[in-house]
């Protein structure tokens, strides 16, 4: 989100050199800055033992497509401990291994993405209230079951692990 009005007081923002950061939104009443901001999220891609991806069914985002596991970073917490907290609500798993694989930007939403695949100890599912249903497949099958654009993050991470695996469509 960009400010064009003071959050604190209302007054309408000037842009401003500050540093090296030209045109910065600057209220001239409270003098300070107001970067934009933007929600961040972690999206995980969840695999067992033998390399099944566990994907996700979640109809409030879409009914076409299957999920990998994701959620909103809260103030204060760090995207590691997101990913460990998302897939523990989520599925009921315990990761035993993880990696952090990059970030994006997911312009639909304006809003940041952070990556990771995350190997946990298959055991009984327990799911959220979130999730409509969750199931195991190979990471080639997950690949015909993620969202099929290209920018989608989903299909981004599915598409890596793959790859790692040597598997192609
Ligand atoms: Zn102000």
């Amino acid at each position: 989100m960009k400010f064009r009005y003071c959050p604190d007081c209302g007054t309408e923002l000037e842009l401003r050199q500050l540093g090296d950061e030209k045109d910065v939104p600057w209220c001239t009443v409270c003098d300070k800055p107001w970067f934009p901001v933007f929600p961040a999220a972690i999206i995980a891609l969840v695999y067992d033992e033998d390399n099944n991806v566990l994907l996700l069914r979640q109809n409030y985002i879409s009914t076409q497509f299957r999920n990998l596991v994701s959620g909103y970073i809260v103030p204060g917490e760090r995207a590691e401990e997101t990913m460990l907290r998302e897939i523990k609500e989520e599925t009921g798993l315990d990761v035993e291994e993880w990696k952090l694989r990059g970030t994006w930007w997911f312009a639909r939403k304006d809003m940041m993405m952070i990556g990771f695949t995350a190997r946990v100890r298959r055991a009984p599912l327990h799911l959220s209230t979130e999730v409509d249903g969750a199931s195991w497949h190979s990471a080639k099958e997950a690949l015909t079951l993620v969202h099929q654009r290209p920018e989608s993050v989903s299909r981004i991470l599915t598409q890596l692990f793959a790859d790692e695996l040597n598997i192609s469509l």
